[in-house]
């Protein structure tokens, strides 16, 4: 298992991957953070600390917080960030799940004022829409442990939130599915602004029919008797989308 040190690293280049993945910019490119429960603390977690641009972001940078949102360790002159509440929250009240992410991508927020609800139209991202995706009413950030519990009770057992006029939350077993889930959002979020601008509020999205037509397709891959040779298991990790970033962000 990863020792400290390695983990820290590990959630580093995490924030930094974020810039890469264009979920952060110009103005946002400070605003945001990973979050990372340790495996043998289940109690405690490592978060990139307030300040660093997250293209900035190293392993000093690095802070370890435990599940009430206070600060365990870490450099003296590194304070939490201002919204360590929702991740501290969300990392309590679900033992399944091991990372957060928080950003403002620029689809996301745009989207969370525009329209009440994302609709699915692409396949990227199409699961998210399964469990839902719930809306904290307020572009207030989640300083206080009043607002990190009622975004984690918004958020039920949805792997996405959206913070309107604000940003967005998501959560994963492990970093990957966090941050995936974050990018994938956002790809959504882009492509229900591009039809909001072609056709307005009411245009189409895909049906929950077409949904369900696609995962039992997807089911039926293994009987795929032309890809069994080559049939890894599902899904791939790391997968080319987090190889491709964590090479950006490590260069
Ligand atoms: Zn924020």
């Amino acid at each position: 298992m990863a020792g400290l040190d390695e983990i820290m690293e590990n959630v580093a280049l995490a924030n930094r991957m974020l810039f890469e993945m264009e979920l952060a910019d110009a103005s946002t490119i400070e605003r945001g953070h990973v979050s990372y429960r340790l495996p043998d603390e289940p109690g405690r977690f490592v978060i990139k600390g307030l300040g660093p641009a997250l293209s900035q972001t190293y392993a000093e940078h690095m802070v370890v917080v435990n599940t009430d949102g206070f600060k365990v360790s870490g450099p003296p002159e590194m304070n939490l960030p201002n919204e360590v509440k929702m991740h501290s929250c969300l990392l309590r009240e679900r033992p399944e799940i091991n990372s957060v992410v928080h950003v403002h991508p620029r689809y996301t927020v745009l989207m969370s004022v525009l329209q009440e609800q994302l609709g699915p139209m692409c396949i990227e991202g199409m699961p998210l829409f399964a469990k839902g995706i719930p809306m904290f009413l307020s572009p207030r950030l989640i300083i206080h442990e009043k607002d990190g519990a009622e975004v984690a009770e918004l958020m039920g057992e949805s792997d996405a939130i959206m913070l309107q006029g604000h940003g967005a939350a998501t959560v994963g077993a492990d970093m990957e599915d966090a941050m995936l889930n974050m990018l994938h959002l956002e790809e959504q979020a882009k492509m229900n602004y591009l039809a909001f601008c072609a056709v307005g509020r009411d245009h189409a999205v895909i049906t929950p029919e077409q949904r369900q037509e696609f995962i039992a397709n997807m089911r039926t891959l293994p009987e795929a008797e032309h890809l069994k040779p080559e049939l890894a298991p599902t899904p791939r990790k790391p997968s080319g989308i987090w190889s491709h970033y964590a090479e950006m962000a490590d260069m």
